[in-house]
């Protein structure tokens, strides 16, 4: 049993190795395949054991073997987050394709917040592979999980598009984009709760970001990355809460 979750933790870090070159090199227009992982100061190709998730990072203590270029410790971050992201969802939801679901879900989620943190975008890509998949993988349940997930991504797509209009910008087409996606893997309900969560995470972190740097809001906040926390955390405790919030009535 032992190997079997060794086995899903090393697929995550690998898939967690892939998103980083998602979120280094899709915002940037480049592909995904071609040219090998390099250093992007020295151009040195990366050899195989350069490749291995988290290790290769410690093994070179963060650096560059060829130019002792700085290597950012997100690269690992992502890669364990993977991993861990990958284990946990299998444990709590088992071996069904719902789970599928809920692992791309995942990988784009956070593949979305980091471009939009570093870029303020989130490549329609992402977005477009979330509804798609999405949809597939609600049809492959029923029609009645996949009647939910279309009517979830209509509902957070309009949800976010009224937003974007009243704030004025403030919420941008990525951002719209992006809960069409959520809502199509969540259906509406869960949808909802995690619409819920980000707005409470999104504002009281923002509160204490204006608090730290006391200066107001003049910069753009990325909202993609507090939209992705309200999913994820909906993924895990969604039905939970939307029960305790039901029992309240
Ligand atoms: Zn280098």
């Amino acid at each position: 049993m032992l190997a079997l979750w060794l086995l899903v933790f090393i697929t995550g870090l690998a898939v967690g190795s892939f998103l980083n070159v998602c979120i280094y090199r899709l915002p940037l227009g480049q592909s995904l395949v071609t040219p090998p992982s390099h250093c992007p100061k020295c151009n040195h190709r990366l050899g195989a054991g350069e490749l291995v998730p988290v290790l290769s990072y410690l093994m070179l203590r963060g650096k560059c073997r060829c130019c002792g270029a700085r290597i950012s410790p997100r690269y690992p971050v992502v890669e364990l987050a993977t991993g861990l992201a990958f284990v946990l969802l299998v444990m709590v939801f088992g071996w069904q394709i719902k789970t599928l679901g809920y692992l791309i879900l995942f990988c784009g989620l956070l593949t979305a917040s980091l471009i939009d943190w570093d870029h303020q975008i989130i490549p329609d890509q992402i977005s477009l592979l979330l509804v798609g998949a999405g949809l597939i993988l609600q049809a492959l349940q029923s029609t009645g999980t996949l009647i939910n997930g279309i009517i979830g991504g209509l509902l957070g797509g309009g949800l976010l598009l009224v937003l974007a209009v009243l704030s004025k910008g403030g919420m941008g087409g990525g951002d719209i984009k992006l809960v069409t996606g959520i809502g199509v893997f969540l259906g509406w309900q869960l949808l909802l709760v995690s619409l819920f969560l980000s707005f409470i995470i999104g504002s009281l972190l923002s509160g204490i970001w204006i608090l730290i740097k006391r200066q107001g809001l003049k910069t753009a906040v990325p909202f993609g990355p507090f939209l992705s926390l309200g999913a994820i955390i909906t993924l895990f405790y969604g039905e939970q809460i939307l029960n305790w919030y039901l029992n309240c009535f």
